[in-house]
């Protein structure tokens, strides 16, 4: 069978980072499901689709394909084959998604997708409910935290060097504002599964962060 690894956390905290180096090392595939919400987002900000329009929403879950493109450093995501990659990444996209990923429509969509991705393949997919909702029988669940203030200093960090005009602060309320609806929502809100083994990186640097994984993997 195919072996299935689940990293959740709150924002920014270096979920995806692991989990990239992780299947690197494995040669398995990494999903990041994150960037299909932001895709997702990104889809509505442009055609101003309405959060309470039922119908335009149900159109539009329709009219949106998402391809994520192995790359050799990173996954290329792909609206309707258009690469967006860096356009999901602005605080504008970041401002909204917490939002869009409220809809239940808009996760019964990502999370049929993320399952089908998952079905055949060995895999580390990161997000907020790949090992509560997406893979609740997942072969190894690993839940990230961080200290808020390391987390804000990375992102912030990120985002600077990508040339976004911000501050400090701005990132903080946008961290603290998505970790509160995704931890509140009503559709399988952010948890810790139960069977989740506990990282904080708060004090460890990438190789370590790598070699814990990789244990669990190994043990
Ligand atoms: O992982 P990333 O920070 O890029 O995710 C962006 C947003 O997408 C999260 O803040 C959350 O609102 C949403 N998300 C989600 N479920 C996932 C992954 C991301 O709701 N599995």
């Amino acid at each position: 069978g195919n072996f299935v690894i689940a990293i959740d956390g709150f924002s920014s905290c270096g979920k995806s980072t692991v989990a990239k180096a992780l299947a690197k090392q494995l040669n398995f595939v990494f999903v990041d499901s994150g960037a299909m919400y932001r895709a997702v987002t990104l889809y509505f900000q442009r055609h101003q689709i309405s959060l309470t329009d039922d119908a335009a929403i149900a159109q539009a879950i329709q009219d949106i394909h998402i391809d994520l493109v192995p790359q050799a450093d990173k996954i290329q995501v792909l609206l309707n084959g258009e690469d967006i990659s860096d356009a999901i990444r602005t605080m504008e996209v970041s401002e909204y998604v917490s939002e869009v990923s409220a809809i239940k429509a808009v996760r019964k969509a990502m999370v049929k997708q993320q399952q089908a991705l998952g079905a055949k393949r060995n895999i580390v997919m990161d997000g907020r409910d790949i090992g509560t909702t997406v893979f609740p029988h997942a072969d190894l669940k690993i839940f990230m935290t961080a200290s808020p203030q390391v987390r804000a200093e990375r992102r912030f960090a990120e985002l600077t060097a990508k040339g976004e005009q911000l501050t400090m602060e701005e990132v903080k309320d946008n961290l603290a504002h998505r970790d509160h609806i995704d931890s509140t929502r009503e559709e399988s809100p952010l948890r810790q599964a139960e069977d989740a083994i506990v990282l904080d990186n708060s004090e460890l640097n990438q190789e370590e962060q790598l070699a814990f994984v990789v244990d669990l993997v190994k043990s």
